[in-house]
């Protein structure tokens, strides 16, 4: 299992995106499954709403039961990249503590670093497509046809929770928790680093780099 790790707008999703598929993982993100259950109507997605409108955190309890529940479906036996969890120290507990009871484990953490205002800038001109989630920027990935997805053909929205009044509450309220995280894979000497700011095929370079040097290092 691998897990990116980056602030609100680092390009977690972007990338999860490209190297999932290249990689052979499963592509896992928390803020997919509660925005699509929301949209279902569950109780799972209903509470979450509440919390993504406000930019706030979903509480530990649902975050961790619904994670752990997906990850026991057959598709996630093929590995695994996480995007967008563990999003709190707690969490990272639980995940290790699940994945020890089945003799697995993270691999390797890895942050996409971006500075805060630019994390603001980016969350402004984020579109995402109703069909699948791709994702696009008003200025750094403009869709072919403005308003459609290239992929799917489906409707470009801008995200609840990236008007400009959440996306600082985001910032705020989630910030020093990825922090806490960063700790946590760094004390298992599992954290590595990219710079986030760079062109988004540069990120994917240093990206598989990263991966590559961190397989190596632990043969
Ligand atoms: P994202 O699409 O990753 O930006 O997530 C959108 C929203 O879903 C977040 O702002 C949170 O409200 C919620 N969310 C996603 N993942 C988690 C998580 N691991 N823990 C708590 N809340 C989460």
């Amino acid at each position: 299992m691998l897990v990116l790790l980056g602030a609100p707008g680092a390009g977690k999703g972007t990338q999860a995106e490209i190297l999932a598929p290249r990689l052979n993982l499963l592509h896992l993100a928390t803020g997919d499954m509660f925005r699509a259950a929301a949209e279902q109507g569950t109780p799972i997605g209903l509470e979450a709403k509440a919390y993504m409108d406000r930019g706030e955190l979903v509480p530990d309890d649902v975050t961790v039961r619904m994670l752990l529940e997906r990850l026991t479906a057959p598709d996630a036996r093929q590995g695994v990249l996480l995007d967008g969890f563990p999003r709190t120290p707690a969490q990272a507990g639980v995940l290790d503590a699940a994945l020890a009871e089945r003799n697995a484990r993270v691999e390797e953490a890895i942050l996409i670093d971006v500075p805060p205002e630019e994390l603001v800038r980016r969350l402004s001109g984020r579109l995402v497509c109703r069909a699948e989630g791709h994702i696009y920027n008003e200025i750094s990935k403009p869709p072919r046809v403005p308003g459609i997805c290239d992929i799917d053909g489906s409707e470009l929205y801008e995200r609840e929770d990236d008007k400009v009044e959440t996306i600082r509450a985001r910032l705020r309220q989630q910030v020093p928790d990825l922090l806490e995280v960063c700790d946590h894979y760094r004390a298992q000497g599992k954290l590595r680093s990219v710079d986030g700011t760079r062109p988004i095929d540069e990120v994917t370079e240093e990206l598989v780099a990263a991966l590559t040097q961190a397989s190596g290092s632990a043969r």
